[in-house]
């Protein structure tokens, strides 16, 4: 097989001189600073986007209030339609948005039209259903009354303001979807900040969402470093901050908004999931298991799992399945549709990567497939197992965000449930067994934010997600994000 052929209008948006998106129009930059965007599949340049500078913020941070005033008075029926007609836009431009996402991510393209389009057009539409159906409570207040007066409360539900979406670079389309809609449905106006290294998709959802009858100014981009995300948070017009990222970026966002104003914030961050396969597991199964939970989108899923526990008896007979598993999977180009497993998505996490092997073989584990980046103007590190000698080794508890599983065996439930727990991170976990009485045993004492049984980083829009312990603050999805993008206000009167 070979490449699929840019469109041409995705070669027509890859030569533009980007700005930023300001009140529903294409911006230009207040200074000239560019960032390169480069393809991880060859290494070239393919497009450029602008720095966003102080002014910038500014402009966006205007743009956003204006919106807000507009949006958060349209009715939740008018705010809903936009949203699926959105999503309808999606659909209809879904191979551009995905070759868009490809080029910039090295995503191969499967996965960018089947999760980065389709599946963040039903999310858009999940969301949108909320439009409608975000209410406040009557309460009947618990005092009694001094000389016969009554009261009666009620409580409004409404939109927090001006959010600020900070996005990663490994779901930029998805993850972008998911802020907006959290924002928009609930009737705020939102700033999305991309990574630098994925900046074009949402600047192209931008024009969609005037085209779906977005109000200017409801939504906003500003590309850039992590700086342009750092002047949005200080900003004294943004209300609300919603992060997705890793842990340490994650921590100097919570400490920013804190010191800004207590500008609220949700933080989705990353963790270092475990998976734990029961003895009565059946090692086909559980091989497969493998690759849906550690090797997707070579291993960069926040979700992903990277340390694997099996028992004794199993462990070598499943590392050996799993390698010959991986052993047939096509390396190639993300644009080839029969390619399987493409680079990882920039040069420095491709160096990451290597050091992570470096380390592996320094701390003496057993390196059972792979371990090596692949030579090549390319981003590429090959699909690795890892036998770790002991559950402090390195690559069992540094989040690696690669195409790396690590193992360790085990000998008893306890060992396996202590192992599982033992991380400072909490975002996902799964437990792989035949036995369900068993595993709903088990669920409970798993300390993450989502635990699946006999399978792995399936998310859904109707189930909250979100992490416990350092992988996190807040819940995206079901109608849990609601909490967090509206203020309860309560009223009470006297009669
Ligand atoms: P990152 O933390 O390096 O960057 C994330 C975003 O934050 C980027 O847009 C970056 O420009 C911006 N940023 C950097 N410094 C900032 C600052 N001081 N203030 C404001 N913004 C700043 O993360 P990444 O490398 O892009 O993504 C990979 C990480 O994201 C992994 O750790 C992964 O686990 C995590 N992740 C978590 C989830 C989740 O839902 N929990 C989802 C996807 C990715």
């Amino acid at each position: 097989m070979s490449d699929v052929t840019l469109l041409p209008s995705v070669n027509l948006f890859l030569a533009r001189d980007h700005g930023h998106f300001i009140n529903g129009t294409c911006s230009p930059s207040s200074t000239s600073a560019k960032i390169k965007v480069i393809n991880p599949a060859n290494g070239e340049a393919i497009a450029q986007v602008s720095e966003g500078s102080q002014a910038d913020v500014d402009q966006a941070v205007l743009s956003a209030q204006a919106g807000f005033k507009i949006w958060s008075k349209t009715s939740p029926a008018a705010r809903a339609a936009v949203l699926f007609k959105l999503a309808g836009l999606l659909e209809q431009n879904r191979e551009e948005l995905a070759q868009l996402e490809t080029v910039q991510s090295g995503k191969i393209i499967q996965i960018s039209r089947a999760f980065e389009v389709d599946q963040a057009a039903h999310f858009l539409r999940y969301y949108a259903g909320w439009a409608t159906k975000i209410n406040g409570e009557t309460i009947t207040p618990s005092l009694p009354s001094f000389a016969g007066e009554r009261y009666t409360a009620f409580t409004l539900r409404e939109p927090v303001g001006v959010v600020v979406g900070i996005v990663p670079w490994n779901f930029s389309t998805m993850i972008a979807i998911w802020k907006l809609a959290s924002a928009l449905t609930t009737g705020c106006s939102i700033i999305i900040k991309p990574s630098e290294f994925t900046p074009l998709t949402i600047l192209r959802i931008a024009e969609l969402a005037t085209q779906a009858g977005l109000p200017a100014g409801a939504l906003n981009v500003i590309t850039g470093s992590g700086l342009s995300g750092k002047a949005l948070i200080d900003h004294p017009g943004t209300n609300k901050v919603s992060f997705t990222g890793s842990v340490p970026t994650g921590i100097a966002v919570g400490k920013s908004a804190m010191e800004a104003k207590l500008t609220r914030a949700t933080l989705e961050l990353g963790g270092k999931n475990s998976v734990g396969f029961l003895r009565d597991v059946d090692l086909d199964k559980a091989a497969d298991g493998i690759i849906e939970a550690g090797f997707l989108h070579s291993g960069q899923i926040c979700a992903a799992a990277e340390r694997f526990f099996a028992h004794r008896s199993q462990i070598e007979p499943l590392m050996e399945k799993l390698a010959q598993r991986l052993a047939t999977l096509k390396i190639g180009s993300p644009l080839d549709e029969s390619t399987q497993f493409g680079p990882v998505t920039n040069k420095q996490h491709q160096q990451k990567l290597e050091a992570f092997f470096k380390t592996a073989r320094n701390e003496s584990n057993t390196i059972v497939f792979g371990g090596n980046a692949i030579d090549g103007p390319g981003c590429y590190v090959e699909p690795t197992i890892i036998l770790a000698n002991s559950a402090k080794d390195t690559l069992l508890n540094e989040e690696t965000f690669g195409p790396i599983a690590t193992f360790l065996p085990y000998d008893t439930d306890e060992e396996l449930l202590h192992l599982m727990n033992d991380t400072p991170y909490g975002l996902s976990a799964s437990i792989w067994t035949n036995d369900l009485s068993k595993a709903l045993r088990l669920v409970p004492e798993i300390e993450a934010g989502t635990v699946w049984v006999n399978m792995h980083t399936m998310l859904d829009p109707a189930v909250p997600f979100g992490g416990v312990k350092a992988s996190g603050i807040g819940r995206e999805f079901g109608a849990a994000f609601i909490d967090d993008y509206t203020e309860l206000k309560s009223v009470m009167i006297r009669y």
